[in-house]
């Protein structure tokens, strides 16, 4: 976070921009999702700049990393912080809990369900996070999963249906799930 002030192979840098110190949880500062970090001095970045944990530094935001993606996309200015986990299978457009519905608004609302679809045809996920709360982005249609409590699993995949295959998204306790992972 904010560890882009050197520039990355996109020539991007993170500039004035701090969103993902408030957003992204930051386990070795026990540091909760949605909350500025204390060493953060948002417009200007992290205080604790080269002692700041490994966490951050291995933080990059797809803005940073992506040169297809328009400035309009920079987190400062959509409020939303694009990353991957679960090893690229998920893409989390996690939104400033401020702006909780900077998602919906165009271009960024169609442009997530495109990239929904194009993921979900690969058997890859794209989910709108908003502190802890869930919502699944399908091609035909939104599910807001609600809270995601600790130990609690995400299913999204295709499904047989009477009327045929299907996307689904369902939110379920971690023994019962067998396709899923965790946000
Ligand atoms: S959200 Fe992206 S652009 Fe903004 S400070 Fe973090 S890494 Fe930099
Ligand atoms: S330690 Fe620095 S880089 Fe890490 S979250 Fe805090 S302000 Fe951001």
């Amino acid at each position: 976070m904010t560890i882009a002030q050197l520039p990355n192979p996109t020539g991007r840098t993170c500039g004035t921009c701090s969103l993902c110190c408030k957003l992204v949880g930051i386990e070795a500062l026990d540091k909760p999702p949605g909350k500025w970090c204390p060493h953060c001095k948002p417009g200007s970045g992290c205080t604790i700049y080269g002692s700041h944990p490994q966490e951050c530094r291995d933080f990059s935001c797809l803005y940073l990393e992506t040169a297809e993606l328009p400035e309009v996309w920079k987190p400062s200015k959509s409020r939303i912080v694009m990353y991957l986990v679960d090893d690229g299978m998920r893409l989390i457009a996690h939104v400033d809990p401020g702006s909780p519905n900077a998602w919906r608004e165009k271009p960024y609302y169609q442009a997530l369900k495109t990239w929904a679809k194009s993921r979900l045809d690969r058997g890859r996920q794209l989910v709108v996070r908003i502190d802890n709360r869930i919502i699944a982005i399908l091609p035909d249609r939104d599910v807001d999963l609600g809270v995601l409590e600790s130990g609690d699993l995400v299913f999204i995949g295709k499904v047989m249906t009477p009327n045929g295959p299907s996307y689904e998204a369902r939110k379920m306790p971690k023994e019962t799930a067998t396709a899923s992972s965790s946000p």
